[in-house]
């Protein structure tokens, strides 16, 4: 017997993703570079389902039933190289080899086009979830051609989280367009950690609670229109002790987040498409800013303002759940139109409802409001932000003046509060009339003669800055 896919690369992600298939009732081959966690995956889980185990990647490929389906879930970068150079030259024309790794959507891009030229098709495709999403069904987020997913996809379904009984896997659009839409997920879910992570500092040192009681509050947000996974193990982790020191749990964990480099990535890329993605920017600066030790030293004498207390805890616990909503708005409101200028440069097509559809479940940001989005979406495909459809416009509407008061709070109180501020800088960026950008403009021509459009003409200008300032055309 043959098997219907093969995973090669058996560490926690590929273990996880090999035995979801077995569970769903297909045969998987299974290969590992040093055999012994092949070897480790049959013994202890053999029982759930068809294994085939190979020791060398030509049995492995033997193995398979055709168009070959060969998954490589192994560390991004060079290593994924290495193991397709492995595997390709086994393969015939109409087989698939599937990188479900971190991989970055260029890198994507150019193994793609390489593999096609040699008759292959090749899928890079997101898994999100963690390995407990890869076991018991994960958010997944395929690239590559139609025709591979026309082979592909009905396992990737089946072996998806669901909701409402959709699966939380679609086919995303052409070569990078999976691993793209994957790290805007990863940027995004850096962006609602830090909002969340921003509630948190300030229920403590504004509010003057502790972790325990703040764990009852996002409890209590986890009910409402904030319900996430996110909240969820937020509430877990503040309600936690230390079993060996008695304190909460989060005081005695060094305060330097650490990162792998898909929020950078995200923000990279925006800055190349010209997307202004400043919730994800100040995520990824964050972090970045905590994990300075010696920076933070050699600051912390620096003169803030005297420690302030909201008047009224219950009034602050429900301004810090408005501004973080609005705060959340913002920010996937700018992930989505990463998405959207993603599509447009590489021409992928990315329907961005069925993003939010497949992000509603086995996912990091899996929450109750992506049905909102997609709902915005299905209502305009096009929507210029999701700032301006109906629902999101009166819910920053509702929560705009807790989110003014918060923001006002933590800079009087000196709470650094980068999410919440940069969200509103870019609302009220977006709402005003007229920006300083105009004066900018303005100096931009002084120094450099980079000229100006004008207001009431059409054409370029420039002035005589070191002459007799009249005006002439740039
Ligand atoms: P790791 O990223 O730790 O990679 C370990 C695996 O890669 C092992 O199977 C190892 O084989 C193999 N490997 C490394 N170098 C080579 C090489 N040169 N040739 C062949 N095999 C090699 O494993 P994870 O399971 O954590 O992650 C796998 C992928 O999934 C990564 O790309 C990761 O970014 C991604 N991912 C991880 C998530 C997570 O929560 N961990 C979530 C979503 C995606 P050996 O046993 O022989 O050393």
């Amino acid at each position: 017997d043959r098997a219907q896919i093969g995973v090669t690369g058996l560490a926690v992600m590929g273990r996880n993703l090999a035995r979801n298939l077995a569970r769903h009732g297909h045969a998987v081959a299974v290969h590992n570079r040093s055999s012994g966690r092949t070897r480790s995956l049959v013994e202890q889980f053999g029982h759930e389902g068809t294994f085939l185990p190979a020791e060398t990647p030509e049995q492995f490929v033997a193995s398979l039933e055709r168009p070959r389906r060969v998954v490589i879930m192994v560390k991004a970068g060079a290593p994924t190289d290495a193991v397709i150079e492995e595997f390709a030259p086994l393969l015939e024309p109409g087989d698939m080899i599937v990188d479900a790794g971190n991989a970055h959507f260029a890198d994507t891009r150019r193994r793609e086009a390489a593999l096609r030229e040699r008759g292959l098709h090749f899928v890079g495709t997101g898994v999100s979830g963690g390995e407990e999403g890869a076991l018991n069904g994960p958010s997944i987020m395929p690239g590559g051609s139609r025709e591979s997913y026309e082979a592909l996809g009905p396992l990737l379904e089946d072996i998806s989280a669901k909701v409402d009984g959709t699966p939380c896997c679609t086919h995303v659009g052409p070569d990078g367009a999976g691993h793209f839409v994957k790290m805007v997920h990863n940027g995004i879910e850096y962006s609602d950690m830090q909002l969340i992570a921003e509630a948190y500092d300030l229920l403590r040192h504004a509010g003057g609670m502790e972790p325990a009681q703040i764990a009852e509050v996002f409890r209590k947000w986890n009910t409402g229109r904030l319900e996430s996974y996110l909240i969820e193990i937020t509430a877990e982790v503040l309600a936690h002790t230390d079993p060996a020191t008695g304190r909460p749990f989060v005081d005695m964990v060094v305060d330097q987040a650490e990162q792998k480099g898909t929020g950078r990535w995200t923000v990279q890329i925006a800055l190349d498409l010209g997307v202004p993605v400043s919730g994800i920017a100040e995520a990824v600066f964050a972090r970045s800013l905590s994990g300075h030790a010696a920076l933070r030293a050699a600051a912390r004498d620096l003169p803030g303002p005297s420690p302030r207390r909201a008047d009224s805890v219950d009034a602050l616990v429900e301004d810090v759940e408005r501004a973080l909503y609005a705060s959340k708005i913002v920010a996937y409101a700018q992930g989505f139109n990463q998405i959207q200028a993603g599509s447009a440069e590489y021409d992928w097509n990315i329907d961005p409802g069925a993003m939010a559809t497949i992000w509603r479940g086995g996912c990091i940001i899996r929450a109750a409001f992506l049905d909102r989005i997609r709902a915005a979406y299905d209502a305009d495909r096009n929507l210029p932000t999701l700032l301006v459809d109906d629902h999101f416009r009166d819910a920053v509407a509702t929560a705009q003046d807790s989110w003014r008061r918060v923001v006002t709070l933590a800079a009087q109180s000196g709470i650094p509060v980068p999410g919440f501020s940069t969200a509103l800088a870019y609302y009220d960026g977006l709402r005003a009339r007229r920006l300083p950008a105009a004066l900018v403009q303005g100096q931009r021509d002084f120094f450099g003669a980079h000229t100006y459009r004008r207001v009431d003409r059409d054409g370029s200008f420039h002035t005589l800055w070191a002459g007799d300032r009249s005006e002439v055309n740039g």
